[in-house]
Formats: C-alpha cells, structure tokens, sequence
C-alpha cells in the first residue's frame, strides 16, 4: 500500500479531490510573512473597512493607552452589538423562528486562560458583557436562556426589547413566504425575498504585557428553530485563545464549525507552528473534509471563515467562499494605523 506522504495527498485522497483543487485558495491578499518581532499592541476584528474603523477605536484606544485586551475586545465588541443597523450581532439582531431575538456570546481572557459564555440569551443587548461577567463572577463557564437572564438582571443589566421595527419586518417577510400551507399571509403586490442571512463578530486584541483576550458575539442563524445555540458561545468553537500560541475565531455556519471544533483547530495548528493565514485555510479544509469533498460542500451551499491572530501579532483570514470583489477580510488596528486584510477563500461564491 503506497504511504500517503504529504498532508496535501492525504486530503485529496480523503476527500475524494485532486490536490490541484484541494490546494486551490484563491489569494487576493499580501499575505504577511511571519513577523521577527512582536506587534504589540494590536485589535482586530472580522470585518471589512465600514464596520472594522468603528469597532477597532475603543478597543485600540484602550490598548495604546496600556490597557488590557480584555477591556479592548469587550469595548469594541459593545459597538457593534448596541448599534442597531447591524443584523446579526446584538441589539437589533435577527430573531428567531417565533420573532425572539436569542444571542450567544463568549469571551477568553488569556492573561489567566479563563472563560465564559451565554447562550439563548433574549433582552440584554451586550451578550459578550454578560459572558464576561460569568467568567469573572460565577465559578461556572456557561450559562443559557432564563438563567443567563437572571444572571445578568442580578448583575444590573437592563432587560430591553431587542427586536427593531428593520428586524421585525425581515423576519415577517421571511414568516409570509416560509409556506403556502398556512394562515401567514404576504400582501398583495408584497414584492418580498425571503433571504436568511447570518453574520457574527470575532474581536481578538494583543495588549503591551503580550496578553490575548478575544470575544465572538452573534444573533445566531436568523430565524432558527428556538433555543438553537452555533459555534459562537463554544468555547473552542466560534472562539479559542491560549496565551502562549495566539487566537481564533469563526463566522458563518457554526454547526460546521461546532463539529471541527474550528477555532481551537485553528490555535492547535497555530502551536505547531503553523503561520495564521495557513492555519484559517487548514480549518476551512477539514469543513470540506468532514463534508465528503469540495464538491459535495460546494452543493450545500454554506459559508465559514476564520481569523486568527498568533503571538507575534501575525494575522490569517480565509473562508471556503468568497470572490474578488467581496473576499474574506479583518480588519487590523496597531501602531501602523488600520488597514483592512484581504483573506484567502476556496470557492467562487
Ligand atoms: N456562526 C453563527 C452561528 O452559527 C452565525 C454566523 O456567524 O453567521 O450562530
């Protein structure tokens, strides 16, 4: 039997691909070498220009001021999920399959490797402050539903309507055309699409002391089935950081990233020395793996992407769609300013 000798082949071989298509990340980006020194401090987060200037600030603001990257990626995670022009994180995010907006949310502090998370949580509209208070104030790790929300009312949090009239009205359109088989109704001449969008955070920052401290906060899967619960809450899911090797986090479909245990992969890869752009490819790699090839993956029709950050500061993005007008991006905040960085993606969206 002929030993498989390169990862390359092994995955081809696994996956029934070639390895031309297997190794196929179509690069928009400068991919950075790996760095001789330390960028320290830096914030980045998985957006693109609009969003990325508008979340980085605080966080940044924080950092050069020598604060810690826990308060920096909390801060900036705060922006979005208060704004309520952003759909899928937070205040104003996308409900449920019954019209309750559910969040999920969590943070890793690396100065001490600790962590916490919520799930489900309805009516607080800073999931990530939530979880971090259950990190730093509960002996427990996840708290889910009612008990995250008594958690947090307990802590002073105010409970709050978290559905806009933008949001309500995506989710009735999506409600009206969802089946011709019952009492839900379009109006006549209603010109509706029935789009089901996602969308999610990842804010990952380095502090002076070289601490990383990284937090994932998301709506979820717009219209999911109630008490749905992605990869954003799951520690080694939609979040991983580990101190000594750097951080992950994931968007998109989280029950792919669930069974990959995405972000931790993307960490593990990480120590061993892997550089993050290559890593975030390698974690998109196993979805198609674990999916049975590109090619079956391609047909189902999702999306995931990856951003990394390891010790040194050095950076990864890369999704399994994409294209050249709208490629996989973070966006970096550090001592040279921000820029926005243009990932790696496998397939033509
Ligand atoms: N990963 C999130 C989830 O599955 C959604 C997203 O990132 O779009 O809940």
């Amino acid at each position: 039997m002929k030993v498989l000798t390169t990862r390359r082949e092994f995955l081809a071989k696994a996956t029934g691909c070639t390895a031309a298509l297997m190794s196929a990340f179509h690069i928009s980006p400068e991919i950075v070498n790996a760095k001789e020194t330390r960028n320290w401090p830096m914030i980045v987060c998985s957006r693109g220009e609009d969003w990325g200037q508008k979340v980085n600030q605080p966080g940044w603001d924080i950092l050069k001021g020598g604060g810690k990257a826990l308060d920096a990626v909390e801060k900036s995670t705060n922006v979005v999920e208060l704004d309520p022009l952003d759909q899928t994180v937070g205040f104003g995010g996308l409900p449920n399959e019954n019209g309750d907006v559910e969040l999920d949310a969590s943070i890793i502090d690396g100065a001490t490797q600790n962590c916490g998370s919520v799930a489900s949580l309805r009516h607080i509209k800073t999931p990530s402050s939530v979880a971090r208070l259950v990190m730093e104030r509960s002996d427990h790790i996840m708290l889910v539903g009612k008990g995250a929300l008594k958690f947090a009312i307990a802590h002073g949090f105010k409970k709050e309507n978290l559905l806009t009239d933008d949001s309500r009205i995506k989710w009735l359109q999506w409600k009206e055309n969802m089946s011709s088989v019952d009492d839900w109704l379009p109006p006549q001449n209603g010109d509706y699409t029935s789009e089901r969008s996602t969308g999610t955070i990842n804010v990952l920052g380095i502090d002076n002391d070289g601490n990383i401290a990284g937090i994932t906060s998301t709506s979820g899967l717009a219209y999911k089935i109630p008490g749905r619960v992605g990869d954003s809450p799951i520690i080694g899911a939609g979040l991983y950081v580990d101190n000594e090797v750097g951080a992950a986090g994931a968007t998109g479909r989280g029950e792919e990233v669930i069974r990959t245990c995405g972000s931790f992969l993307v960490v593990e890869l990480m120590r061993q020395g892997m550089h993050p752009q290559k890593a975030c490819e390698e974690a998109c790699m196993r979805i198609v793996h674990v999916n049975r090839g590109l090619e079956r993956t391609t047909q189902l029709n999702f999306n995931d992407k990856f951003i990394a950050i390891n010790k040194n500061g050095d950076v990864g993005c890369a999704s399994i769609r994409g294209n050249k007008s709208t490629p996989p991006q973070m966006a970096i905040t550090d001592k040279s300013g921000f820029h926005v960085y243009n990932g790696t993606y496998l397939v033509e969206r």
